[in-house]
């Protein structure tokens, strides 16, 4: 698909398209932001990251709590259809098709353009930190703080994250790597203060305040390992990221945090991290990541299902290791942590058990009906109408059942 790599600017409507091929950074905020002062909600969290994937499945990134997920901004999607038809479809056109496609994954046929709304890109504040382990309990402090005061304009992303440390067979090390965004080029006072009050191991920051610099400070794919930095209190990465590395994201959906919930994640991290030696590991870790409860005030239906009544996030659960011999291991090890956090958040209210898995971080294997819910049948019924052969069965992904496919 790199080829659909156009990002066009209507300035009468403030609409952009979008080719499916691009990544977001480097690519779409390159083409778009500089020069027309706006922007998407793409994603945010690591450069990299592709277009196609991120808006078939949700997308979350530093603007949700603002505007929703990616495809709740979606306004027309082109699409080759299964059968080889093109077609535009949006809300007044092609009904259910639009639907399914924001967050029916690749069951519908190959996209080939986005067209999604932009908003006015003004400059940004942003401040990358990392945090020695012993003041781990005060970050979580900071993070419940941040949590009380509901600035939709923000975003805090924090990874409680272990890796094997150097020169040493058994002992792991810990950093607490937090990202914090507000929209504007200066947060309210007092927003962020309970975060900058705590000692530093190193820190980035956005200094003349443009998403580029954003962007360009935040670790990407291939150097996520190299955020592992020293706890010795050092600026050096523990170690870099083999060329043979495996691994898997999964999450567990939330509607909110409590500390008490907090803690125990981050214990439950370490605790899991002491295997990272012994099974070829290279990282582990807890992304706690408040989003707002009001996230989803103004979400269109979409095949994914949420909306204005609750708000879901991602709890990231990351891990990375070399050696195929240990992917049993670790791939049983993701589903088991998984379950345990998702089964303790229950408990302490901080979701439910029919909140929906989120597609674009769910593990290999996941049962879509546990992904799409309610809105199953319907996307099943969709698929049956428009996918008859079953020729999305030839592609990767999550597969909406389809009974009987005549290829
Ligand atoms: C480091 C990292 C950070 C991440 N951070 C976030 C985050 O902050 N928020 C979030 O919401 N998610 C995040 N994700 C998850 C991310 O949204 C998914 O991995 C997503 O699938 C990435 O899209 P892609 O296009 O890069 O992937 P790809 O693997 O290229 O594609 C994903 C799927 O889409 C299909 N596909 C690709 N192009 C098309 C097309 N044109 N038409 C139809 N099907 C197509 C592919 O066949 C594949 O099955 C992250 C993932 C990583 C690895």
């Amino acid at each position: 698909m790199s080829l659909f790599d156009k990002v066009v600017y209507h300035p009468d409507t403030t609409l952009v398209d979008i080719g499916p091929g691009l990544l977001w950074d480097p690519g779409v905020y390159d083409q778009l932001v500089p020069k027309y002062h706006r922007n998407v909600v793409g994603a945010t969290s690591c450069p990299g990251v592709g277009v196609a994937g991120f808006n078939l499945g949700g997308g979350y990134g530093n603007k949700a709590n603002q505007f929703g997920l990616a495809i709740d901004t979606i306004k027309a999607i082109e699409v080759v259809l299964p059968d080889g038809e093109v077609r535009t479809v949006s809300e007044t056109s092609g009904g259910d098709i639009f639907w399914a496609l924001k967050g029916g994954g690749n069951n519908f046929g190959i996209v080939t353009k986005w067209t999604m709304e932009t908003h006015p890109q003004g400059d940004i504040w942003f401040l990358a930190l990392n945090y020695d382990q012993q003041y781990f309990d005060q970050v979580q402090a900071a993070i419940w703080a941040y949590i009380q005061k509901q600035v939709p304009k923000s975003n805090v992303e924090t990874r409680f994250e272990w890796t094997p440390a150097n020169g040493n067979e058994f002992k792991v090390a810990a950093v607490c790597h937090a990202e914090l965004f507000y929209d504007g080029p200066g947060p309210p006072e007092d927003l962020f203060k309970e975060f900058l009050e705590i000692p530093v191991i190193v820190q980035q920051k956005a200094e003349n305040g443009t998403w580029k610099e954003m962007m360009e400070c935040l670790p990407n794919l291939r150097q996520t390992y190299r955020m592992g930095w020293g706890s010795n209190g050092t600026d050096q990465p523990v170690n870099d990221l083999p060329d043979s590395f495996r691994g898997r994201y999964t999450c567990v959906m939330l509607s909110r945090y409590t500390p008490a919930f907090m803690k125990w994640v981050v214990e439950l991290a370490e605790e899991v991290s002491k295997a990272l030696k012994s099974h070829g590991g290279l990282q582990f870790y807890h992304n706690i990541w408040p989003l707002s409860p009001t996230m989803f005030e103004n979400s269109p239906p979409s095949a994914w299902p949420h909306g204005p009544d609750t708000a879901f996030f991602p709890l990231p659960i990351r891990c990375l290791w070399q050696g195929k011999e240990d992917d049993k291991y670790w791939l049983d090890t993701l589903a088991a942590v998984t379950e345990k956090v998702r089964r303790y958040a229950i408990e302490q209210g901080c979701t439910t058990d029919g909140a929906p898995v989120y597609y674009n971080l769910a593990l290999d294997g996941t049962d879509v009906s546990l992904i799409y819910r309610e809105n199953l049948p319907r996307l099943v019924d969709i698929r049956a109408r428009y996918d008859r052969l079953g020729v999305m069965n030839r592609t990767g992904g999550f597969r909406i059942p389809l009974e009987q496919p005549l290829l």
